[in-house]
């Protein structure tokens, strides 16, 4: 589903991804895992193009591009495949929760506006928003509400995998769970998933596979029994211990 290669990438001098290679396959949830500044955010940014690699191979389902030389309609192709859930949300303010969803099938799809709205509510329904808070923007919702519209305004456009870049981590702790109960129900219905967490139990308990970066590049992937609960690497180790 997902098959990354060499992938590199520098902010000026600073090389941030030093040939990273990540393999998903169909229906798997991956974890990455890391400290902080080791690429995580940065490795999730050059899935979409939003950051534009400086070298490697990106495979997306059938869509392939090799950077740093791609054309428009490949960067176009490869972005249609995933959708993007941010830490700070990213919803338009001018938009309820409803709009918020519906934008990118009415703006982008042309889908007509009573069939985006049909959507869009069997979406937020599903992520547990009830019919008057869907009518409602985003100031006016919770940090957990705000989230679960994102996982839905993702979910619209029905990507091949949701990339999610620690979307619980700017969330008041009691509602860290009820956007980790959506992700879990996601996982649970084989949904592809890229997330980057500092939740390790959430972790060990849905992910199928965790990559440990450190410095730019993956120091150690595999099972979470593996990667979570017998670390192969020193540096995987000192990390983990040093979450406590
Ligand atoms: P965190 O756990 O804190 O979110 P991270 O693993 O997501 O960290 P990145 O955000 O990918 O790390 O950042 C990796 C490195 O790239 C850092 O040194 C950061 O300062 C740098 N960096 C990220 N984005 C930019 C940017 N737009 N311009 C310049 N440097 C950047
Ligand atoms: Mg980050």
């Amino acid at each position: 589903m997902i098959d990354v290669r060499g992938l590199r990438k520098s902010f000026g001098k600073n090389l941030v991804l030093d040939g990273v290679d990540l393999q998903v396959e169909q229906g798997d949830v991956v974890a990455v895992i890391g400290p902080s500044g080791s690429g995580k955010s940065t490795l999730l940014r050059c899935l979409n193009l939003l950051e534009e690699p400086d070298g490697g191979t990106i495979t997306i389902n059938d869509v392939t591009v090799n950077p740093p030389r791609y054309t428009a309609k490949e960067a176009h192709a490869l972005r249609q495949q995933t959708a993007m859930v941010f830490q700070s949300y990213n919803l338009f303010r001018n938009k309820t929760a409803l709009q918020n969803v519906t934008e990118a099938l009415v703006v982008g799809k042309k889908m007509p506006r009573k069939e985006a709205d049909e959507t869009g509510r069997r979406l937020l329904t599903r992520v547990g928003l009830s019919e008057d808070t869907i009518q409602q923007y985003p100031i006016t919702l919770s940090g957990g509400q705000q989230q679960r519209v994102s996982i839905a305004r993702a979910l619209a456009v029905r990507p091949k995998a949701i990339l999610l870049d620690e979307p619980t981590s700017a969330l008041d702790p009691e509602l860290v769970n009820e956007v980790l109960a959506v992700i879990r129900t996601l996982a649970q219905e084989h949904t592809t998933m890229v997330i980057v967490t500092h939740e390790m139990a959430f972790a060990a308990e849905v992910a199928d596979r965790v990559v440990f970066m450190d410095g730019g590049s993956v120091v150690e992937a595999g099972p979470p029994s593996q990667v979570l609960a017998a670390p192969r690497h020193e540096r995987t180790r000192r990390f983990l211990r040093e979450l406590g």
